[in-house]
């Protein structure tokens, strides 16, 4: 085949976290600024057909698209297919940065690409030949790569490898990179993310670690055409001499990504090194016409990201949740309010609250302007969550409840305002004797695990007279969700409605509650069973998001 697109690869080295998701996303910006149209694919090693079923935990948080895909692992057939619309995180960074929306196909795990593998010789798509890792899987791999870039009819397509080069798991991913490359030399950038440390002991960045694993990538049959040294300060020159004599890349290829107080400042930072057109050169790519909008235009975007650093005052924001043994388990919350905040002149002061059995949660809360309560699974921390709502209503902190967050406010105020002693979610007790939240009708039947919860972007119909409404300003919104369990309407009764409980928005059938609220001026206190937060864009914060920080603000000024 011959193929028109451009494909810039992305590797790591060194170790893993250190952000070659950001460097994809903004690599990706400086060529929006130069008119084209980019997109970029994950490749995820690991055997899962996708992130889904992983712990927030081990894998941080899972990102959810528009579409929910039917995967159908044996091209051309009517087997089975597979329902994914759960992708890895770094599709936020990438639609945040990039403002673009990705389909779920861009993230490529090896538990599809082997899957597909397997099924295929099932069903004779090889009959007659040995299957073997080459061809057939990096031909798997290949053809999921042209199928993206074909098909969305792109100008260049990111390709960023998870993992550090050297993993067992990934060499296959980068052979098939080998063979583009030499299928299409003048079509293949590669992009070489590594750590350079500071050594305190000596004074001095150090280079070695980025020697070694150049040289691992050298004898997997890959030259990097492009460093990128990820450092606390910007690499002095010496040390960008130093890698680009042992990595054989020219010097001005090398780039520094030192640690920014603003993210989004870094395609910027790109740009003055010159990285965009040294992109330009090795694939040849003339710049094209750009036109004048806040996603794509160099000084549009200059002129937020001066916006987001002359934020200076702040706002503190309690997030009572449980999965903060790593910093990404809530990002795009995390992302949704900094926005929202910047565009208020606000710096937002997170304090996460990982709830244990010894959490005094009102202690905690006590020095907070908002609460925000998290999405999330499982019965561990739900007493400490269902009383930080009660708090909340109890002090009238301006309150967010996302997904769960929202269904632990149903609890909570079912508890304190209704006398149902015990009520709760039947995910958490299944015998409570008020079952406030209970399992999805679409969901009774289900016994699989993985892409089976209600999941993707659903219409909502937003009721007049709410809160909700005044955030969007729209009777009908478009969000997305993913759940198993909902807030039941049989206990809104006349009483609860009475003490201030708003259904807000419900799903187009009427059958499901999107979101609840307190009907009260004095307390701005929101639940939404869908998550704003992954449509919250730096130029363009959600609109629900925006109100409730509007609302911190308010509520910090009267303190
Ligand atoms: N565990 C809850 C449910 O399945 C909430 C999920 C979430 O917060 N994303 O409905």
């Amino acid at each position: 085949m011959t193929t028109k697109c451009k494909y810039c690869f992305v590797t790591g080295g060194v170790m893993s976290g250190i952000g070659k998701g950001v460097v994809t996303a903004c690599i990706g910006k400086v060529l929006q600024f130069r008119g084209f149209k980019v997109s970029v694919v994950k490749i995820d090693p690991y055997l899962n057909v996708d992130p889904g079923t992983l712990n927030p935990i081990e894998h941080g948080e899972c990102f959810i698209t528009e579409d929910v895909w039917e995967f159908k692992p044996v091209f051309e057939s009517n087997e089975r297919s597979y329902r994914i619309s759960e992708i890895d995180q770094d599709f936020g960074t990438y639609s945040r940065i990039l403002g673009i929306e990705m389909h779920p196909s861009h993230n490529i795990t090896s538990g599809q690409i082997y899957l597909s593998t397997i099924l295929s010789e099932r069903k004779g798509k090889f009959l007659g030949k040995t299957v073997q890792l080459i061809p057939h899987v990096t031909d798997i791999i290949k053809k999921r790569l042209f199928e993206i870039s074909e098909k969305e009819e792109l100008d260049v397509l990111l390709i960023e490898c998870g993992g550090t080069v050297g993993d067992l798991e990934s060499s296959i991913f980068l052979e098939a990179f080998r063979q583009i490359k030499l299928e299409y030399p003048k079509h293949t950038a590669f992009v070489h993310v590594t750590l350079v440390p500071y050594s305190k002991a000596v004074g001095q960045q150090k280079s070695k670690p980025t020697q070694h694993s150049v040289k691992m990538l050298q004898s997997l049959g890959l030259q990097p055409d492009i460093i990128i040294g990820r450092s606390e300060v910007p690499l002095a020159k010496d040390i960008k001499r130093k890698i680009s004599l042992y990595s054989n890349v020219p010097e001005k290829a090398v780039i520094s990504n030192p640690d920014l107080e603003v993210v989004y400042e870094l395609p910027i930072l790109f740009e003055e090194q010159g990285l965009g057109d040294i992109i330009c050169e090795l694939i040849d790519l003339k710049a094209k016409l750009v036109s004048y909008n806040e996603v794509t235009n160099y000084s549009e975007w200059v002129k937020m990201v001066k916006m987001y650093k002359e934020a200076n005052e702040s706002v503190r924001i309690g997030m009572p949740g449980k999965y903060f043994n790593i910093s990404d388990s809530y990002i795009s919350i995390n992302e949704a309010l900094e926005h929202a905040g910047a565009h208020l002149g606000q710096k937002v002061d997170l304090k996460m609250i990982n709830i244990t059995e010894d959490t005094n949660i009102t202690e905690e809360l006590r020095d907070c302007d908002g609460i925000l309560l998290t999405p999330g699974f499982g019965e561990r921390a739900v007493e400490g969550m269902i009383l930080a709502a009660e708090f909340a209503m109890e002090n009238k902190v301006p309150f967010l409840g996302i997904c769960f967050g929202a269904q632990l406010f149903f609890a909570g105020f079912c508890r304190k305002y209704l006398g149902l002693k015990g009520a709760n979610s039947t995910e958490i007790d299944p015998i409570t004797p008020y079952p406030v939240v209970d399992l999805l009708e679409s969901q009774k039947l289900i016994d699989e695990m993985g892409g089976t919860m209600r999941l993707g972007s659903q219409k909502i119909i937003v009721e007049k007279n709410s809160k909700l409404f005044k955030a969007y300003k729209q009777t009908e919104i478009k969000e997305r969700f993913r759940h198993r369990y909902h807030i039941k309407e049989r206990f809104i009764t006349k009483e609860a409605i009475e003490k201030g409980l708003l259904i807000s928005s419900r799903d187009q059938t009427g059958q499901i509650i999107n979101s609840i609220e307190l009907d009260r001026n004095d307390h701005w206190m929101v639940g939404t069973q869908f998550h704003p937060e992954f449509k919250s864009r730096p130029y363009k914060p959600s609109p629900v998001y925006y109100d409730f920080i509007k609302e911190c603000i308010k509520f910090k000024k009267q303190q």
